[in-house]
């Protein structure tokens, strides 16, 4: 489902929606149809092809600043140990302790593996001897969709591809 600017309202995740959605939008003139694919649903005064990549006919201004969220973070931190870098499984770690007044937000709160965080555990920065890779902070929505592009989902349309600007690198 792509903006009026045809490109995608969201990177990751994607912005998908179910085929009847995407069906009824276009009867309510919501959507654009762009492309199709060979599947046809019928109801029984009419046949169509499904719809595979639509487009809104009004923009939809993305908000400036994304919502703190457990997502967005990791994202932010593209889903590595601010730490010592691995990926895997992560938690989330306040820089500065709750016990010592840390608070839970974009600025104090990082993307960390369950060593890391076992290992700072309730000290500072300074007293673990750790460093952060960058100090936290708050994205903007333009970065974390940039961000979001370098993690293409498995399954892709093939007439999706002319609208998905997937960074090179990782197509390797
Ligand atoms: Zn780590």
């Amino acid at each position: 489902m792509l903006n009026a600017d045809y490109r995608p309202l969201s990177y990751f995740p994607l912005s998908l929606w179910p085929w009847q959605e995407a069906v009824k939008a276009a009867f309510l003139d919501r959507v654009q149809i762009v492309a199709e694919y060979d599947v046809e649903v019928h109801s029984p005064s009419m046949a169509m092809r499904l719809p595979s990549v639509v487009v809104l006919r009004d923009y939809v201004k993305p908000a400036r600043f994304p919502a703190f969220t457990r997502f967005n973070l990791f994202l932010r931190d593209e889903f590595s140990c601010q730490y010592c870098g691995s990926r895997g499984e992560m938690t989330f770690d306040h820089v500065l302790p709750r016990s010592r007044g840390g608070r839970t937000t974009w600025e104090n709160v990082v993307a960390a593996c369950a060593r890391c965080n076992l290992r700072k555990a309730s000290l500072t920065l300074r007293q673990a001897g750790m460093k952060l890779a960058r100090p936290a902070y708050r994205p903007d929505a333009e970065e974390l969709q940039n961000k979001g592009r370098k993690f293409p989902p498995n399954l892709l349309h093939e007439s999706w591809m002319d609208f998905l600007y997937w960074d090179a690198e990782l197509e390797a």
